[in-house]
């Protein structure tokens, strides 16, 4: 249990507990809905966004402008993003940021499915919505440097403390930042 993305050692004791007491068949239908959902979750073929089909519903919607993609480390911030319903673009992920000390170089991200994106596409603008961690300043500048030559390349104006996660930011505070994005230079 402790392994799940913020469960500590006292809510895994709590889970444990609360499983123990459930009817057999009951915790047998949950994990049968686990092994479900990563059978049938992947990954957007296009974008890279978690989809229970190959092409996910952003990248199919054609009202969305397809000039405009939104570069961002996670299929979290994406969530986010669309929580401020102020974006009508399309989105990239990254799948992480660059980060050596990991041993997460350009490779290991889908750094270069997005370059084929742009350099193939009429592509407008590309908007980096990267966290200002170090790991993504450099993915930042590195992803510009990439793009520049291909479209106008754009970062999001934080109103974040450096390092503050983008899923953490309220939705008024990612619409402005969205709003006041800058050209990199
Ligand atoms: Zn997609």
């Amino acid at each position: 249990m402790q392994r799940l993305p913020g469960v500590g050692p006292k809510s895994a004791q709590r889970l444990a507990l609360h499983i123990l007491k459930r009817p057999e068949a009951e915790v047998e239908a949950l994990a049968q809905a686990l092994v479900d959902a990563k059978k049938q979750i992947g990954l957007c073929s296009v974008c890279f966004h978690l989809s229970a089909d190959p092409v996910c519903e952003i990248c199919r919607n054609h009202n969305r402008d397809n000039g405009a993609i939104c570069v961002v480390a996670d299929s979290r911030d994406v969530i986010a993003l669309e929580k401020t319903r102020e974006y009508k673009g399309k989105y990239h992920v990254l799948g992480g940021v660059i980060s050596p000390i990991d041993g997460i170089g350009p490779e290991q991200l889908t750094i270069q499915a997005l370059v084929r994106r742009v350099s193939q596409q009429k592509t407008q603008e590309v908007i980096l919505a990267i966290s200002p961690s170090i790991e993504g300043e450099t993915t930042t500048l590195y992803i510009g440097q990439l793009l520049k030559p291909f479209t106008k390349v754009t970062r999001i104006a934080f109103g974040l403390p450096v390092g503050g996660d983008l899923e953490y930011a309220d939705e008024v505070t990612l619409a402005r930042a969205l709003e006041g994005r800058r050209e990199l230079d």
